[in-house]
């Protein structure tokens, strides 16, 4: 029966071309493994040598370049699990049997050229065996029927529609299941995308519960921060207001205090407006040849009483750099605020500067209590204190660190840490000397996000 057909051998190797040439959907996968349907029809419908010929021929790939040796496997592939699928079915069925007799040959002949299949994957990239069936199926949405197995399924009915209506109908039963494979390929795979937009949108949410939170958190801290130091500046004015006769020591004293507490609300005023101001880009850092010793040592004149505690490491012949002063001052006067407020005096603090290569690493170390290193990550976090009770001891609204951070971004540096529980923490930022995408005297780097 097959060798009447044998005439029409090169319209199924148009067919099988042509399904192997429909192009890939443009999201990737396969979406073709339709040849195989036709490969099985091709082996019931002829005998082994002629379905291994038409196999081989209509086995055509224009998808990417393939290296001519890959081209002829993958042909000869074609041939040989089509003409051993064919060799089977035969030895079982004839297409026109009943199909109780038809069924079992089919299923024998596509277990046989599935198997083969992952055989060749197997020799050609030496992949274990149940690999190589799991990626055959990989880009399968729907394990039936778009799996290679269930794929071979469409090739009976292909088989026996041909020998009963012609070739009409095949066509229109293969242009039919490219479409469908196509559409379950593109439904699967935005599923995919909307489950990843979903992760996404619940990612966001999350950040901006936690956000949230701690802007709470925030308000909470800022008040205790802006009512302790008024608290005592009222207190004192009211002393001195009461008993202005007090010796001018004491008097002294008492001002020194109001003096201090104010400073601490102008610090506090400081920080908020400099997070404002990067928050919304509206932070400017001018890029001047700076001398860096002058920074450290003005950022140590302003530390008050607290000066006594620094000790100052710096290399000599230390280069001038290209960078906003103020700005630096900034972060090495949050550092070394941060370091003398987490470890108790007389215990010294460190703050240096040497040159490595085109850069400045300048360091601020304390022997203080440290920080745990689970916290280490997120220190630089805004509004995050690793002691958040209104029973610490250190002052503070968790604001110094994100704002070093980010002032270090805009002057293209980095910055790390390092600390030991009970030994104390070390900060280093590291500066370009010079740096390269901004000129020197005086171009302005707006930050925004
Ligand atoms: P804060 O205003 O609370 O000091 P920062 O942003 O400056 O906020 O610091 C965040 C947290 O990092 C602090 O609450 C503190 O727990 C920890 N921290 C910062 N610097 C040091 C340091 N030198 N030693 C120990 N802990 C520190």
């Amino acid at each position: 029966m097959a060798e009447q057909v044998h005439p029409t051998m090169l319209v199924w190797v148009a067919i099988l071309a042509a399904v192997e040439l429909v192009p890939p959907p443009a999201w990737g996968g396969p979406g073709l493994s339709v040849a195989f349907a036709v490969q099985v029809a091709v082996a019931m419908l002829y005998p082994p040598a002629a379905a291994g010929a038409v196999a081989f021929f209509g086995a055509v790939q224009l998808r990417g370049r393939r290296p001519l040796a890959a081209a002829w496997w993958d042909h000869s592939q074609a041939l040989v699990v089509t003409a051993a699928g064919s060799g089977v079915f035969h030895a079982l069925a004839s297409v026109h049997d009943p199909w109780r007799r038809l069924l079992p040959g089919y299923g024998a002949a596509a277990a046989l050229m599935w198997l083969a299949g992952a055989a060749g994957t197997v020799l050609r990239t030496r992949t274990p065996l149940r690999e190589a069936l799991a990626r055959m199926n990989a880009a399968s949405p729907y394990r039936f029927p778009a799996t290679f197995p269930g794929m071979g399924w469409f090739g009976l009915p292909a088989a026996r529609l041909y020998l009963a209506e012609g070739l009409w109908p095949v066509v229109i039963l293969l242009g039919l299941l490219v479409y469908a494979r196509t559409t379950c390929l593109k439904a699967w795979h935005q599923r995919g995308e909307l489950a990843a937009l979903l992760e996404r949108e619940q990612r966001a949410a999350a950040e901006l519960r936690r956000l949230d939170q701690a802007k709470g958190q925030f308000v909470a801290v800022a008040a205790h921060e802006v009512r302790t130091p008024l608290t005592a500046i009222l207190g004192y004015v009211a002393i001195l207001r009461r008993w202005p006769a007090n010796d001018p020591v004491t008097t002294d004293r008492y001002l020194g205090i109001v003096e201090r507490q104010a400073n601490r609300l102008l610090g506090l005023a400081d920080s908020l407006l400099t997070a404002a101001r990067l928050e919304h880009g509206g932070l400017a850092a001018v890029f001047r040849w700076t001398s860096v010793e002058e920074v450290c040592k003005e950022v140590v004149e302003g530390l008050g009483d607290d000066r006594a505690r620094v000790r100052l490491d710096l290399a000599p012949d230390l280069p001038p750099v290209s960078t906003d002063g103020r700005c630096l001052g900034q972060v090495l006067g949050n550092l070394l605020d941060n370091a003398l407020k987490y470890s108790p005096p007389p215990d010294p603090c460190e703050l240096g500067v040497r040159q490595e290569a085109d850069q400045l690493v300048c360091w601020v170390r304390d022997q203080g209590a440290g920080i745990p290193r689970p916290e280490l990550d997120r220190i630089f976090d805004r509004f995050y204190q690793v002691d958040g009770s209104d029973s610490r001891p250190a002052a503070g609204v968790g604001l110094g660190l994100s704002l070093v951070r980010e002032l270090v971004d805009a002057l293209g540096g980095t910055i790390s840490v390092d600390s030991q529980l009970g030994r104390g923490s070390r900060f280093t930022v590291t500066l370009p000397i010079r740096s390269p995408t901004r000129a020197e005297g005086g171009d302005a780097l707006r930050r925004g996000r």
